[in-house]
């Protein structure tokens, strides 16, 4: 039997009481009673909101309970994470609204879509509010608030709650980072004394490489909204599609001397699609926001800071779909108190202003309610309207040698509630061929134009020059597709309501002589491992040879030789139907090796294949995730083992076993001693390969394992005299934060076999701009002339990219150094340069030593 509990409340200072335990008074405001039936947070979890910081399962526990206690509350379980945790979903509102939760959501929807939305009455409708906590696993208070706020809506009484939920449905989202929140929680809960330290140098505070920040995979779940490459996005934008909330909050934490932060951000720096109301409206419940800190003390500053730039951030996202995203930022206390230049930060003081926040939110949704339902509404009139006057009518893309890239962008974009069709019929635009049948038409004509347009577009100009996140991200360049604007409508055929992988095709009959295929397809080198893996060997032709129909099978064309094989033919043919229906490739079956038109199958233009043992390094000094990007790369889409290995291991172990190590971007230093340096030189010399990236290549270079001189970087102050209030603005100016760039490539060389097109666009978020090998074989990828494609960068910077080198290759001994300025697989959705990382991998031991820088 649970205790009758009435909470009757009083504030109470507790900002500077570091070991005083906390109690709910603390938190919930004056004056509520809380209904006795509804479980309070500390009889689920077991102890108060504060004292330690809630783990997921508890926290899990506590959603459950209330969930089953209150008639406000429906709970969902809407996906699971890569480390299969629950991803729950709230729907809080009042029994009566539950009662029609179906019909509010339908008239809900109609909002955002102009041909239904007209006749509609906003006075009477519910506004649909989302709230969530700390997508940064250890911005902790956020989730830790979120106990109270959960509490809160379902326990409170009187007219005022009552009112709110009767015009709020309140789409609650108790942990956008289940993974990191537990990784977080673990750390600190298990260093916390019962006296509390609070010295910044406490291991409490200084969390093991990588933190709780990121997913399993190390990604920061909080750039990944937009193209939702991860379970924990895509329930989230599920759930987002869904129900087309009007105002999306997001709670986080900075840097422990700071104070709260809550939007807008700075207005120069919003994205010229959210349309000027956005920022209108944002302030109006900012001053919510403001009243409710300023009632209980707590300083905050809002617009000085953060952006509304890059549109996978949670709460830029919903800027381009007619609702309003807001960022919260609290000081974190990174642990459960710590010393900050505003005196003690305690973690439940930050959880109060979280809490606090919360509430104001869900105020100002209700004042502002009819305000928010109609600028939803003239949102998407005004989109469609824009849509009518744009010249552009439709986009087409696809990939003529590989329809799973194409593929998987129209995954991306259908995810996000966009009408994307296939063309009747082939259409050719510029030279380009789009097949009927693995091409896709985005009309513009419908009610995600803007979404549609920030995704497509290409921007060069800019109202500022600082950006918190990248300056671009045109999503066909970054899945290298081929796409065209078209300015009359084509035909259209189908409208896709069930994506399907694309499948191969097997052409010819069994064959016991051989079988080939090429590897444009994106998942080639998932299939070469599939082979490798199995022990079958395998040889990639440098040499473009023919099939007897006239087929030209180009550089990097995969042969399997049926005989002399260990496995059995069976097993073989197999491994080969896999290839075919998993990986979607066409393989096909030679029944001789001559043909006078190219090489024959025997020539020694088919170089052996070995099957690559891989360590990535991690730890201190390693970005992590960058390293995440290519453990995830390996892992989740091409299924090759990897080790994760820790830099204080490589100092201690052999590495004989490894034939691959790769050095994602780093910091600066990795601790690497002088003797590892030299272990892994003469490993490198018996035949290893080493392959590093961004800034590793200075680490490489310095310590004479690979030739990768970067461009002297020139004075950019100009020697002029500037004024000191600028430094900050000028030097935010230099950053090159992530634009897109063109590069010339050499599509004989073995690094880019399986492409096809001699200019390819790049992603690089760093100013290391590498010069160019001696060699006459040494570039195989350089940065054109005039390289920009869409983003920013500073002209100093611009100066130095121009014809700066992509990628190099150093001989040392038998093995290979292959450096790469840029990052080859950003965000797990720059699926246009993942194959070179790939190339590097199965073909880098074997590249000419006439090709070194
Ligand atoms: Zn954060």
């Amino acid at each position: 039997m649970r205790d009758v509990l009435l909470v009757l409340i009083v504030v109470t200072s507790f900002a500077i009481q570091s070991n005083a335990q906390p109690d709910l008074s603390y938190y919930l405001p004056e004056g509520i009673t809380f209904h006795p039936n509804i479980p309070t947070p500390k009889s689920v979890i077991g102890h108060e909101v504060g004292e330690w910081h809630v783990t997921h399962d508890r926290l899990v526990n506590y959603m459950y309970a209330i969930d089953k206690a209150s008639d406000r509350v429906s709970l969902e379980v809407t996906g699971h994470t890569h480390e299969g945790r629950p991803l729950l979903l709230l729907t809080i509102t009042s029994p009566k609204n539950h009662e029609r939760i179906e019909e509010i959501r339908q008239q809900h929807l109609s909002l955002s879509d102009p041909t239904k939305g007209g006749s509609v009455d906003t006075k009477s409708m519910p506004a649909v509010f989302y709230i969530g906590f700390s997508i940064h696993g250890n911005e902790a208070s956020g989730v830790n608030a979120g106990l109270l706020a959960a509490y809160y809506f379902a326990a409170a009484q009187g007219p005022e709650i009552e009112n709110y939920l009767n015009n709020t449905v309140i789409l609650f989202d108790p942990s956008y980072n289940p993974d990191g929140m537990q990784r977080f929680s673990g750390w600190v809960n298990s260093r916390k004394s019962i006296v509390t330290s609070t010295d910044p140098n406490d291991t409490e505070h200084n969390e093991a490489w990588p933190g709780g920040r990121f997913n399993h995979y190390w990604f920061d779940l909080n750039r990944d909204w937009l193209v939702a490459q991860h379970p924990e996005s895509s329930a989230r934008v599920r759930t987002f599609q869904r129900w087309r909330p009007n105002v999306l909050t997001d709670h986080h934490e900075m840097g422990t001397n700071s104070s709260f932060f809550f939007q807008p951000g700075v207005p120069a720096r919003m994205h010229p699609l959210t349309p000027a109301k956005n920022l209108e409206l944002t302030k109006q419940i900012g001053a919510y926001h403001a009243k409710a800190l300023d009632e209980i003390g707590s300083f905050y500053f809002t617009q000085e800071g953060y952006d509304d730039f890059y549109y996978g951030k949670g709460s830029t996202f919903p800027d381009v779909q007619g609702a309003i995203g807001i960022l919260f930022e609290q000081a974190s206390s990174r642990g459960h108190a710590q010393e900050s230049i505003n005196g003690i930060v305690t973690f439940p003081f930050t959880i109060r202003n979280q809490f606090v926040t919360a509430l104001s939110s869900l105020k100002a949704i209700n004042a502002m309610r009819e305000d928010l339902l109609n600028y939803q509404r003239q949102f998407y009139r005004d989109a469609l309207a824009e849509a009518g006057k744009d010249a552009t009518k439709a986009y087409v893309f696809g990939a003529s040698q590989d329809a799973m890239r194409a593929f998987h962008l129209a995954e991306v974009m259908t995810r996000q509630a966009i009408d994307v069709y296939k063309p009747s019929a082939n259409l050719t635009l510029n030279g380009k061929t789009y097949a009927a049948n693995s091409s896709y038409v985005v009309p513009l004509n419908q009610r995600q134009y803007k979404l549609i347009k920030s995704m497509f577009e290409k921007r060069t100009s800019f109202k500022d020059s600082l950006f918190y996140d990248i300056s671009s991200w045109t999503l066909p360049l970054a899945f290298g597709v081929d796409y065209e604007e078209l300015r009359t409508m084509p035909s259209l055929g189908e409208k896709i309501s069930d994506l399907r992988m694309p499948v191969g095709k097997r052409v010819g009959d069994k064959s016991e002589y051989a079988y080939v295929f090429g590897s444009s397809g994106y998942y080639a080198p998932r299939a070469i491992y599939r082979l490798l893996s199995q022990g079958v060997r395998i040889k990639v032709a440098s040499d473009p040879f023919y099939h007897g129909d006239g087929t030209r099978f180009e550089r990097g064309t995969i042969l399997i030789p049926v005989g002399g094989q260990e496995k059995q033919m069976d097993q073989i043919e197999f491994i080969i139907n896999e290839i075919v229906n998993k990986d979607g490739i066409d393989v096909y079956a030679f029944k001789t090796g001559l043909d006078y038109r190219g090489v024959s199958l025997g020539s020694s233009s088919f170089i052996p294949i070995k099957k690559p043992v891989i360590a990535i390094l991690v730890g201190d000094g390693v970005s992590a995730t960058d390293a995440g990007e290519i453990w995830h790369l390996l892992d989740t889409r091409f299924g090759i083992p990897v080790t994760l290995l820790p830099i204080n291991v490589l100092e201690k172990n052999p590495i004989s076993r490894y034939t691959t190590i790769i050095m994602p971007a780093t910091s600066g230093s990795m601790g690497i001693s002088e003797s590892t340096k030299e272990k892994l030189r003469s490993w490198t010399q018996q035949g290893g390969t080493i392959i590093g990236f961004e800034h590793a290549l200075t680490w490489l270079n310095n310590a004479g394992l690979g030739k990768f001189e970067a461009k002297k970087e020139d004075d950019k102050t100009d020697g002029k005299p500037r004024p000191y209030g600028d430094i900050d603005e000028y030097t935010g100016a230099q950053e090159t934060s992530g634009a897109i760039f063109e590069a010339q490539v050499d599509l004989t060389n073995p690094l880019l076999y399986g492409y096809s097109t001699q200019k390819l666009p790049f992603f690089k978020s760093n100013n290391l701009f590498m010069e160019k090998g001696k060699g006459a074989y040494s570039n195989p990828i350089v940065y054109t002339a005039t390289p920009l494609l869409s983003g920013y960068i500073s002209k100093e910077n611009y100066a130095l990219a121009k014809q700066s080198s992509v990628a190099g290759v150093s001989v040392l001994g038998q093995g290979r150094v292959i450096g790469f300025t840029d990052n080859l697989c950003f965000r797990a959705f720059w699926l246009g340069t993942n194959k070179i990382l790939m190339n590097a991998i199965y073909y880098g031991p074997s590249i000419n030593s006439a090709a070194a820088r």
